[in-house]
């Protein structure tokens, strides 16, 4: 049974008891707040209810991320923040303890590796793995050396911290992301990625509700991009909901089948409050306060 656009785009009618949020596209866009972004994450906390932020980008650290939401006027303690900086550390610790890897990275995942003490190297002759990221100083001289690791001396394995194909920018511009440096490495290669810890990766959901003593079935997954956040939510059997403010689009979602939409569709974010207390607040789409 497929499920009809006024369904998808009906606003949730209670409150979850945990909320996951993308930042890129669902709470900010370049430097600016979404409409209702704000009054909605104060609301959430005023009530108790945990709210974490996730983002699939390894070009910036936890603490970054903390000081732009600051900056935003969202004050967040880093601790309710995690990346594919984070996320990627902790695996490469758990699943390739005491191997040399060679980041293709940016600065903030190589402090990452370096502050929790994992061996790196840009010699293809000690390399086990190769870690594909978003890195705008990537070059052929990186792509060579993960070639000789790989390819050549046959010993590294490649994995990546996240499968975006760009990074969406405000006015409909981007940057090629992560995708497009791991295609590179595989074209050259022949050797497929082994993982990807970035969203739709569940251990993504893991990094971001592991603190919380809750079932993720209860929480609710809000971000814009239905290939990432969408699909995780779908693949831990989670509700979610994706703000129109982003990349995919109503078209898109309903494209889909209906197992792979997304709970909610909204216009605005602020639209995850149940109605009748959006209404009983006073909120309207004109009267945000803080846009
Ligand atoms: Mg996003």
């Amino acid at each position: 049974m497929s499920a009809a656009p006024t369904d998808l785009t009906a606003w949730p009618t209670r409150l979850h008891d945990a909320y996951v949020f993308d930042m890129d596209g669902t709470i900010y866009l370049g430097d600016d707040l979404l409409p209702g972004a704000k009054r909605l994450v104060v609301e959430l906390r005023r009530r108790g209810l945990p709210v974490r932020f996730l983002s699939n980008n390894p070009t910036k650290d936890p603490d970054q991320y903390a000081e732009k939401l600051a900056r935003l006027g969202l004050e967040t303690p880093v601790e309710e923040i995690a990346n594919t900086v984070v996320v990627m550390t902790r695996w490469l610790l758990a699943n390739r303890p005491g191997a040399t890897v060679f980041p293709i990275a940016e600065e903030p995942l190589i402090r990452a590796f370096a502050q929790a003490g994992i061996p790196m190297s840009d010699n293809p002759e000690e390399i086990d793995v190769v870690v594909a990221s978003y890195d705008r100083g990537f070059d052929y001289r990186k792509l060579q050396i993960a070639f000789d690791a790989i390819w050549y001396h046959r010993r590294a394995t490649l994995v990546a911290t996240n499968p975006d194909r760009f990074c969406p920018f405000p006015q409909g511009r981007g940057e090629p992301d992560c995708a497009a440096i791991t295609a590179a490495i595989e074209a050259c290669t022949q050797t497929p990625c082994e993982v990807v810890v970035g969203k739709p990766n569940p251990i993504m959901l893991t990094a971001a509700l592991g603190d919380l003593d809750l079932d993720p079935a209860g929480a609710i997954m809000v971000g814009d991009r239905l290939s990432t956040d969408i699909q995780m939510a779908v693949r831990t059997g989670m509700h979610s909901a994706m703000p129109l403010t982003g990349e995919s689009t109503l078209e898109e979602a309903l494209a889909l089948d209906p197992a792979e939409r997304p709970t909610h569709v909204l216009d605005r974010i602020d639209r995850l409050i149940p109605a009748e207390l959006w209404h009983e607040l006073g909120w309207t789409e004109d009267n945000d306060p803080v846009i």
